[in-house]
């Protein structure tokens, strides 16, 4: 029996699309350059795709057919040899749709495999964000900011074939960068590709996770309704018009709290959340009228406080708010948890000024989605400075 080697990709649903398929059948050629025989897929489960919610796609290899045909025979792989988050937010879990809960990102690592992050964190920063794992595992930072290279915008920065250069470099039994480059070749004929793929081989930093790092956090999770409990075509119940939130426990005295869907949280569907200035608030409820959402509590005190349960992070409130700097969005990899931000300005304003001064002072490094047209020339420039002068670390012969 040979051996099977299996990957899988998170990404960022239609955001990353075209991104994760890249980089799967990547690694099925790469694979297929070192003997080996392989397929790439994406996760049915995860589909139909909507904007930003964690989708996968696998890849998975093995050394001989009657392995690979093996393999296959599963619906997707139960434990992963790498994992590969492309946007660093992902870290924080990945739920894809109702009733499936927060699952973390390195769930399926099977112990000592490794976790390849695109990133301008470093591990430090990073690995608090990531659930803790009984096992120990690597953290793999790839430097770079997320890739949004999508169903309906393909920008070639060359995150792809990055990871491909990293995947050989921490799995060499799969492939080496030589038959890397060899696929990029024979894929893409394009040398400058190869090349940032060899820069991220030589530059990829690994770190050792312990069981005792990561977030301690309890997972939500819900029972599976069975086969005769479902409903036809309906996988995520509605809410009713008007409804209130049901749990007492964390209705809060006063306000109105809108219900919100009790099996989808869509915690980890933003890349960015918004952050309210109370003290400059005019009550105008623009915020809490055009969220798609319905994210605002009305507070007793008659203002609008965003409930991070439900935010998927589009940044409307901020695009509404006639205030400036009122509402601001802030990249959410600068959140450790998902309390309320009006109770923390109730407790002491000061406190809470400080608080906000200082998350949304690096509001113009966001990143993340596209706002404007143009954005990524914007963005190009500094990305090109992270190679400090040895040229740049995402080639700069990028195609639309
Ligand atoms: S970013 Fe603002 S408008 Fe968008 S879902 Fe979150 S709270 Fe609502
Ligand atoms: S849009 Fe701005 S000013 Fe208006 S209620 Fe919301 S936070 Fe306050």
């Amino acid at each position: 029996m040979g051996r099977l080697f299996a990957v899988e990709i998170v990404y960022r649903g239609i955001f990353q699309k075209s991104l994760a398929k890249n980089i799967s059948r990547g690694i099925a050629l790469a694979a297929r350059h070192a003997g080996k025989m392989g397929i790439s897929f994406g996760r049915y489960g995860d589909s139909p795709e909507r904007n930003g919610i964690p989708a996968k796609s696998f890849a998975v290899i093995g050394t001989d057919e009657e392995t690979l045909q093996e393999g296959m025979a599963k619906y997707e792989p139960k434990e992963v040899d790498i994992t590969i988050a492309v946007d660093d937010t992902l870290l924080k879990g990945v739920e894809s749709w109702a009733w499936y809960g927060l699952q973390p990102i390195n769930r399926l690592l099977r112990p000592g495999g490794t976790l390849i992050v695109t990133s301008m964190h470093d591990a430090a920063s990073l690995i608090p964000m990531a659930h803790r794992k009984p096992t120990p595992y690597q953290l793999a930072v790839l430097k770079g900011t997320a890739s949004f290279s999508g169903l309906w915008v393909y920008k070639d920065d060359h995150t792809d074939v990055r990871i491909l250069g990293a995947i050989a470099r921490v799995l060499p039994e799969l492939f080496t960068i030589d038959h890397v480059e060899k696929a990029i070749l024979e894929e893409w004929s394009a040398p400058l590709k190869a090349a940032s793929a060899r820069r991220a081989y030589e530059r990829i930093t690994t770190r050792v996770v312990q069981p005792a790092e990561g977030n301690p956090e309890a997972l939500f999770e819900f029972e599976l309704p069975k086969w005769h409990e479902m409903r036809e075509g309906i996988a995520i119940p509605s809410i009713a018009r008007g409804a209130a939130m049901a749990d007492p426990a964390t209705r809060q005295t006063g306000g109105f709290r809108p219900a919100r869907n009790p099996t989808f949280k869509k915690f980890t569907t933003r890349t960015m959340r918004p952050v309210v200035n109370f003290d400059t608030c005019v009550k105008c409820t623009l915020c809490w009228l055009q969220c798609p959402d319905s994210c605002f509590d009305v507070t007793p005190d008659g203002l609008y406080d965003a409930n991070m349960e439900a935010c998927c992070g589009c940044g409307v409130c901020e695009a509404v708010c006639p205030v400036e700097h009122c509402v601001t969005m802030v990249n959410e990899t600068a959140f450790t948890d998902n309390g309320s931000q009006w109770e923390a300005w109730k407790k002491d304003k000061t406190a809470y000024g400080t608080w906000l001064a200082e998350k949304i002072r690096h509001r113009p490094e966001r990143t993340h989605g596209f706002r404007f047209r143009g954005q990524y020339d914007k963005e190009l420039p500094p990305m090109l400075e992270i190679a400090g002068g040895a040229g740049p670390e995402n080639a700069s012969g990028e195609e639309e």
